[in-house]
């Protein structure tokens, strides 16, 4: 799904004037190789072989930073899970497709998806730093979505045509894999247009490959006349963990209202305990967790399904144990709804 030269490796032809963000490092030092991870984490040999066979399907990719985030040794490590392609992914379930939210009819003209109102989603790039094994695009088409900033154009003309939409969310892949140039010319196009509002960009990027949070980006989003909202993916409290609590603190400090989406995931976040301890990490941090999305039925990713019966005990616990604004919106996305759907 995934333009391979582009995992990891941002194209810089034209893009970049100087030097080089410390970020492309990080980007470059990324573990693409199953048995590289077995072996850096001193995980048994037994998991190479679904390891190397799930990543022909779905490449392995994993930022150093993250990496270090998990226990060695420990193969239900819930970072590890996330990442690690499991011999499950091929196993055949009921239900679970290709593409399981309808982005493909939702798909107005290439790059944009609109689904509800006053807002609209712009898949900027097909790529992201890190590939979660759980992702409802892993099977996107994202090789017919534009990659220059003229292919932006017919998205941008069908923005301007509509004065209903106030919000544009950048999404992915992952948005944050564009260099702050690129964002800075895509965010100078749109802040031309007099009915938008705000700029929303959904990137798992802060957590996983913390340093991606610039001076620079910081700096964009704070002069832009668009009202900024960074909403981040995280899942389990591992992951807030070092530079990661770093970055987001430096978001919320500079003023960007910050959120969470998390999935609920078997084998990762599915107790009362990770869950709490995942909103209270983000709200110490002035990170307001958002969503906790039910598991969308895409093929290859059934063994991280949790029953809505669990779920809704899960937030229940929460709710018992935490403040109201600590708790998520516990939502599922189904085709053709003017929003996602409450579970709860
Ligand atoms: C989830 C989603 C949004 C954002 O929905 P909010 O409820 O505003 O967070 C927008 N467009 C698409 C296509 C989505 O899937
Ligand atoms: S970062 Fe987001 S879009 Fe990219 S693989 Fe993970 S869940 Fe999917």
């Amino acid at each position: 799904m995934v333009e391979l030269e582009n995992v990891g490796a941002p194209r810089v032809s034209g893009d970049l004037v100087g030097r080089r963000p410390a970020y492309f490092e990080s980007l470059a030092r990324s573990i693409r190789d199953p048995a590289e991870l077995l072996r850096r984490l001193d995980l048994s040999d037994e998991l190479l072989p679904a390891a190397v066979r799930g990543a022909t399907e779905f490449p392995l990719l994993i930022p150093e930073d993250y990496l270090k985030r998990m226990s060695p040794g420990d193969p239900l490590d819930p970072l590890l899970r996330q990442v690690l392609p499991l011999d499950e992914e091929f196993a055949r379930a009921e239900g679970f497709v290709d593409d399981p939210v309808g982005d493909s009819a939702a798909r107005q003209v290439d790059g944009l998806i609109s689904k509800y109102p006053g807002r609209v989603l712009l898949v900027l790039t097909g790529s992201c730093a890190v590939h979660c094994r759980y992702c409802f695009r892993r099977h996107y088409p994202y090789e017919s979505e534009p990659r220059q900033p003229r292919d932006w154009e017919l998205a941008l003309e069908t923005i301007r045509r509509d004065s209903t939409i106030h919000e544009v969310i950048l999404s992915g892949g992952d948005p944050l894999m564009l260099t702050d140039t690129r964002l800075a010319e895509f965010l100078a196009a749109i802040e031309e247009i007099p009915h938008l509002n705000r700029l929303r960009i959904h990137s798992r990027l802060p957590i996983v490959l913390p340093d991606r949070v610039t001076d620079e980006l910081i700096a964009m989003l704070s002069k832009t006349r668009l009202t900024p909202i960074v909403v981040v993916h995280a899942n389990h409290p591992n992951e807030i963990a070092g530079a990661c609590s770093d970055s987001l603190g430096r978001l919320v400090r500079s003023g960007i209202t910050t959120l969470n989406q998390a999935v609920l995931l078997k084998g990762v976040n599915d107790s009362a305990q990770s869950l709490i301890e995942l909103s209270e990490r983000l709200i110490d941090l002035g990170v307001m967790p958002y969503y906790l999305h039910q598991l969308d039925r895409v093929r290859g990713a059934a063994h991280f399904e949790v029953s809505e019966s669990t779920g809704r005990k899960l937030v229940a616990q929460m709710r018992s144990k935490l403040p109201g604004y600590a708790v998520p919106q516990y939502v599922r996305e189904i085709a053709g709804e003017a929003s996602k759907t409450p579970l709860f």
